[in-house]
């Protein structure tokens, strides 16, 4: 087997053997999952808890239909109402549940770095369904495989990453996975959501969207995080929309091919025009979730089988 990793955290660790290795795999679940059945034991007699402490929708309602097609036992905590509200910490949070034997935990959190600390203090595998601005490997996963299917390879591509790149986990990880797949990653955006050093990472940044997506043979649209913001970082949507909103005009200086994504939610008329959105000739926004579920099937999968391969007790 490819794929060594005891948990998802990020793409940083990962191999590029690692990510066509859970693609490969998602592409199997893909097709499960367009059949009558849907459904397979893999994670049988397995249970999987889901700690979100952010709001979600897409992400969350994937991985619990994904725990739930290959079999196990799924529960969500109710992490608003949880003990977490009345002071506990999430360390403790985490032996509480470590206690209750999980064999996935699934980890959404407002704080970068969160879901490592919690991955060292328990004994099952862990999976970071976002963490702050740090990162979102299923996503990155999802769309990796989205224009895998679509472009018929996922090498040497130029994809436009564009918007908020600056408080964007789903750049981040974007970034990470597309790099190392070798494709040519742009970042186009205003000076302000841009972090500086980022050429760094081997991308290359610019400031003018026609210059950013010129060619380009994926367009994909970053959601304005405003939860994220503390300051002016944009003059004004329309302003923001009128500079970086994808619309028709836009759109036409990519390659005449080129997909439009988006990895939701989504403000129509802020950073993407609701026509181009629906327009499923250019828009792979719902294959994208279809694909979020497969991922995750994948990955659920694959870190249930090294665990078992290989159990381990953490000191605690
Ligand atoms: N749903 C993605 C995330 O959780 C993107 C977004 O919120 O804009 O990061």
């Amino acid at each position: 087997m490819t794929f060594t990793q005891r948990h998802l955290l990020g793409i940083e660790p990962l191999h590029p053997t690692e990510i066509t290795a859970l693609l490969d795999l998602a592409d199997q679940y893909v097709d499960l999952n367009r059949s009558a059945s849907k459904h397979s034991d893999a994670l049988a007699g397995l249970t999987q808890i889901n700690m979100f402490f952010e709001n979600s929708t897409r992400t969350q309602a994937s991985f619990e239909l994904a725990g739930k097609r290959l079999g196990a036992d799924v529960m969500n905590m109710a992490m608003q109402t949880s003990s977490t509200k009345k002071g506990e910490t999430l360390i403790d949070t985490a032996l509480t549940l470590n206690a209750m034997h999980p064999d996935l935990l699934v980890v959404r959190h407002p704080q970068s770095g969160a879901v490592d600390l919690l991955a060292q203090k328990v004994n099952c595998a862990v999976l970071n369904a976002g963490d702050g601005k740090h990162e979102h490997p299923t996503q990155a996963m999802l769309d990796a495989l989205t224009i895998r299917r679509a472009k018929g390879r996922l090498h040497r591509l130029r994809i436009a990453i564009c918007g908020d790149i600056a408080h964007s986990r789903v750049a981040r990880s974007n970034i990470l996975l597309l790099g190392k797949m070798e494709n040519r990653v742009r970042l186009v955006g205003p000076p302000t959501l841009i972090p500086s050093g980022m050429s760094e990472f081997g991308v290359e940044v610019f400031h003018d969207m026609a210059e950013g997506i010129q060619d380009a043979d994926v367009v994909m649209m970053l959601r304005l995080q405003k939860e994220r913001m503390d300051g002016g970082f944009i003059p004004s949507e329309r302003e923001y929309y009128h500079r970086y909103g994808l619309d028709a005009e836009k759109l036409a200086l990519a390659a005449p091919d080129a997909i439009v994504m988006h990895p939701g939610p989504m403000n129509r008329g802020v950073e993407i025009d609701g026509d181009i959105a629906d327009d499923i000739n250019r828009s792979v926004i719902q294959e994208q979730v279809e694909m979020g579920v497969a991922v995750r099937m994948a990955a659920m999968d694959l870190l249930a089988r090294n665990h078992k391969a290989r159990p381990r007790e953490v000191e605690v």
